[in-house]
């Protein structure tokens, strides 16, 4: 079964003056899945989360809600609410003020604002706290508060502007897998904008990931991480060696090609590579690649001398000179009990598996 698009965003630009903050954005967002923008500082994030809100208006193009052209709709007649970065809670209200705030228009009966505000924050795990002080709270409470506020208001989509940024980096991960529970449990749709990767493959279905206005690719997690469509994905997300290689044959399925450091290596064919190329980029992930010492060179295996070996306790990260290619390798390991790491110096063959090799643009 298809789930149906809550969200539909058509050819939509926003320029302001020379800059291009969004340019020619095409993207569809399904019912009920968890969706991050992801990209550098200054790609256009934050403006595609204001358009979709109805804060901003796109230059050109249209944002469709439910179906429904959002051109002219304002912020509050639109099914969004958001939560931002500094949760924009009111000091001088208690908690079950905070978090009723937006209902005051409703003139809802008392007995059921007292329960809708008792189970926004029963969600957000804040249960009794309705009279406590928003002076008195943590940053990890202000921003269930935040969250709660805009809950109870029932909006098909939550909007996220980097809703976990200002919590320090215990918290936040906590803070990831319990908005990653909530959304599951609420079942409406979350757009969260950020600009750490981790951040995004933790929690989201599906990512966005852009780069000066425009998207360079939408996929899950880990087809984001497996099959990255571009240099710039696949170096945003993880690490990543790029190998230059020389197109030496290329049928529809494979090409074959001869890599700076690893030889020849045939690898299957992308879309994203032009049937005339001469010359392409090949990734391969760091923890892709096997290290042993000693010289044994053959089929997908290479000899090279470690320059550097950086010890982070779960892993070891080496790089590694290898003849015909002036970058060193990189190569992480995940250490067991027994492994004990290896001195820059030491002569080690790397081995690879061909499918690991990825063609990029
Ligand atoms: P960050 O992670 O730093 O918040 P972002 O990806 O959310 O970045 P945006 O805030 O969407 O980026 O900004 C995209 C571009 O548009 C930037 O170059 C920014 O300077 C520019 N921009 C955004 N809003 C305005 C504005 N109101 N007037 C002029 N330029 C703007």
């Amino acid at each position: 079964m298809t789930v149906p698009n809550i969200i539909e965003i058509n050819g939509v630009s926003r320029h302001f003056g020379p800059v291009r903050a969004l340019d020619g954005v095409d993207m569809q967002i399904r019912e009920g899945e968890f969706f991050s923008l992801l990209g550098p500082s200054g790609c256009g994030k934050t403006t595609l989360l204001r358009l979709i809100a109805g804060f901003d208006d796109p230059t050109a193009g249209e944002v469709l809600i439910a179906g429904e052209a959002m051109t002219g709709v304002p912020a509050n007649l639109r099914p969004t609410n958001m939560v931002f970065q500094n949760y924009a809670i009111f000091p001088h209200l208690n908690v079950g003020r905070n978090v009723a705030y937006g209902l005051r228009k409703l003139r809802l009966a008392p007995d059921e604002l007292k329960s809708r505000v008792s189970s926004a924050l029963e969600m957000v795990d804040l249960t009794g706290l309705e009279d406590r002080g928003a002076e008195e709270l943590s940053g990890g409470q202000r921003q269930r508060v935040a969250l709660a506020r805009a809950l109870i208001m029932r909006p098909k989509v939550l909007l996220l502007d980097e809703p976990l940024s200002a919590l320090d980096k215990k918290l936040r991960e906590q803070m990831q897998i319990e908005l990653r529970r909530l959304q599951r449990s609420v079942g409406i749709t979350f757009i969260l904008v950020t600009h750490d990767q981790h951040e995004a493959l933790t929690m989201s279905d599906r990512i966005a990931v852009m780069f000066e206005g425009k998207v360079d690719q939408i996929a899950s997690p880990n087809e984001l991480y497996e099959r990255p469509a571009s240099r710039a994905v696949a170096g945003f997300i993880g690490g990543m060696n790029f190998i230059d290689a020389a197109v030496k044959k290329k049928t529809a399925n494979q090409i074959t090609a001869e890599a700076a450091g690893l030889g020849t290596v045939v690898v299957a064919s992308e879309d994203n590579v032009s049937d005339d190329a001469s010359e392409i980029v090949l990734g391969i992930r760091p923890e892709r690649l096997s290290i042993s010492t000693g010289k044994k060179a053959g089929k997908n295996r290479v000899v090279g001398t470690i320059s550097d070996a950086a010890f982070f306790g779960e892993v070891t990260h080496y790089y590694v000179d290898l003849p015909g290619r002036q970058e060193p390798l990189a190569v992480s390991v995940s250490n067991s009990a027994e492994h004990e790491t290896l001195p820059a110096g030491a002569k080690v063959t790397i081995g690879f598996d061909p499918k690991s090799l990825v063609p990029l643009d």
